[in-house]
């Protein structure tokens, strides 16, 4: 046998042990494996997964326990001692539970859920699984378009799981040896709208038109209230460094702003906030719980908590007593404000103008303004930041090269603002970083086209010859990696067999820039005849998408107005300042329309 230290990297990944691991050796007849397609890093780093896995260890008679995609040494590890794909805290293989759920963070992570099934000896098509095997089932946010991976899961989970998880799991153990797995998977497709058995909803494209949708409308599970939703007080601390290593505090949920490229804006709404002691008691009990430095105040858009200045007025002296570091990540620019800067004790900041014109600003719905950039840099640079990173977007629609340009000029301002302010362009730190916009669905800009290479390489040039000649840094994604993400997200059925394809050619870790290989997808899809132009090209505003069958509770109709909106330049305001009619206030689950407004 070979002896795993001598094999295999950071052990520590495999086998658990962590600070905070729940009790997984009490009595119990429902055993539940919470797999994560991709490292132990990047996984543990995830908020969902930590609430369920809690949630389920909370439950009487259930445990739950975790698997992460395998490295190349322990895959070979595995393999050369013919051993199965096994949970982190028990090393029970994972064939051998009941539940076995992925957390689909990210389209790119699909290829390592066959890794993992393959491993784990598990038949990775759900007609090839009979009774002995586990439920395989998939949750998180990719769920909203299911159908590339439709062969390969039992069901789905869409939207927000922590109320009927438990309800799920109570009902499996009430029918546990009972039912078969095929009544069972019935019994939860009719009885809970969030679930979706594609097995049972069958589906026909001609092409890439969808000719019939899967006959059940699934609806995304919102959970009402965080004061009262299932919140974990504790958190596992990881005996080697992960991505986000630090107690993380959940402010709220959805977003208010409407950003109209961003699909977590959209299938996350409507806000529901935490109250001030809620969040203040959760803090506390999170750095106590762990011992912890650093604390995060996660959302979407931290800075619009409402109630972010009286939480930050009881955490900061809390936080300055104990040593503690507070993180404010995703700060907007129009509401950077001195105290929250107090908070950070980094000497960088990071901001998302997202588009180079006020004109595209105003296409995607970015209300800011360039006065609005320059004034909060302004205070930052009097603070004594002396380095800034700014996030774009290339291949937004109804970009020209103008926009790109206009990337270029609001950088070079901001170099010129911080020799202003200063008095010196010494040792300021500027980077620009660009992503390729990838048109998503439930955005209103689910009918747009991703931008062609030819375009995207043009851009690319412009802004690397030029921000290179100024000093300033200059960073962007792979296209072809964005193209696959693209592929991904708005794929149908018609893809299913490809990834599987591409898999079997040797695709795993695609999230992963040195392991992404385009040709073997390019190869998958050709074989396969897959028209790749049809999923990645425009689409009618009246078509029907193969996601339509999903109710994410914004309608399509307002989704179809703001993208006619968008074409005209005009912006929407955020949730806070009004309602826009999304489509979320029929189903009472919007407080904010309501007239129960921060601002
Ligand atoms: S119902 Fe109104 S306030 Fe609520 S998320 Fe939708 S548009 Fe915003």
């Amino acid at each position: 046998m070979t002896k795993l230290t001598e094999r295999v990297q950071k052990p520590y990944r495999y086998f658990g042990g962590e600070f905070n691991t729940p009790n997984i050796h009490k009595p119990h007849n429902t055993k539940f494996c919470m797999c994560v397609p991709d490292s132990y890093e990047v996984g543990m780093s995830n908020l969902g997964v930590r609430i369920l896995y809690y949630l389920f260890n909370s439950m009487n008679n259930v445990v739950c326990e975790r698997c992460f995609a395998p490295f190349a040494d322990y895959q070979e590890y595995l393999k050369e001692n013919n051993q199965l794909l096994a949970s982190i805290e028990t090393q029970t293989p994972l064939k051998d539970f009941d539940f076995v759920g992925f957390s689909l963070q990210f389209e790119m992570c699909y290829s390592n859920v066959f890794l993992m099934l393959e491993l784990a000896g598990i038949p990775v098509l759900t007609e090839e699984r009979g009774e002995e095997f586990p439920f395989i089932v998939g949750g998180g946010p990719c769920t909203v378009n299911p159908e590339p991976m439709y062969k390969y899961f039992d069901f789905f989970f869409v939207g927000e799981g922590e109320t009927p998880w438990k309800q799920i799991v109570q009902d499996y153990q009430v029918n546990k040896g009972k039912m078969t797995k095929q009544e069972f998977l019935r019994f939860v497709d009719e009885k809970y709208s969030c679930i979706y058995v594609p097995s049972l909803h069958p589906a026909t494209y001609n092409g890439q038109l969808v000719e019939s949708l899967p006959s059940k409308t699934v609806w995304r599970n919102i959970e009402a209230d965080l004061n009262t939703t299932f919140t974990p007080k504790t958190q596992l601390v990881p005996s080697i460094e992960i991505v986000h290593n630090r107690a993380v505090a959940e402010l709220f949920r959805g977003c208010a702003n409407g950003c109209r490229f961003c699909q977590a804006g959209f299938i996350y709404r409507p806000v529901r906030e935490r109250s001030v002691d809620n969040a203040f008691e959760l803090c506390t009990a999170l750095l106590d719980a762990t011992g912890y430095d650093e604390l995060s105040l996660n959302s979407l858009s931290t800075s619009d908590y409402s109630g972010l200045m009286p939480l930050l007025d009881r955490l900061l002296p809390y936080a300055k007593e104990r040593n503690v570091q507070l993180n404010l990540p995703s700060l907007r620019l129009d509401s950077f404000k001195g105290q929250m800067a107090q908070g950070n004790r980094k000497s960088s900041l990071t901001f998302a103008p997202e588009a180079g014109t006020q004109r595209l600003r105003d296409v995607i719905n970015k209300n800011i303004t360039e006065e609005n950039i320059i004034s909060t840099l302004k205070e930052a640079f009097s603070q004594g930041y002396s380095s800034v990173k700014l996030y774009f977007m290339m291949g937004l629609p109804t970009e020209t090269m103008e926009d790109i340009e206009g990337i270029y000029n609001l950088a070079c301002k901001i170099k010129s603002l911080y020799k202003y302010v200063t008095g010196s362009g010494k040792n300021f730190k500027l980077g620009v970083s660009c992503s390729t916009f990838i048109p998503k669905p439930f955005t209103p800009f689910q009918w747009c086209a991703f931008d062609s290479k030819e375009n995207i390489t043009q851009k690319i040039k412009f802004l690397q010859e030029n921000l290179r000649k100024k000093g300033i840094n200059f960073s962007y994604n792979d296209y072809d990696t964005s193209l696959m993400e693209a592929i991904l997200a708005r794929g149908g059925r018609g893809i299913a067999d490809s990834l599987y394809d591409a898999y079997k050619a040797g695709a795993t870790f695609d999230a992963w820039s040195e392991h992404f290989r385009w040709e073997t997808y390019k190869q998958a899809f050709d074989k396969n005849g897959v028209d790749i132009q049809s999923i990645v090209g425009p689409r009618d505003i009246d078509a029907t998408l193969e996601w339509d069958f999903v109710d994410i509770g914004v309608t399509k109709k307002y989704l179809q107005s703001e993208y006619n909106k968008a074409m005209q330049q005009v912006t929407t305001p955020s949730c806070n300042k009004q309602c826009n009619g999304c489509g979320l206030k029929k189903h009472g689950y919007c407080t904010l329309s309501e007239g129960n407004r921060p601002l």
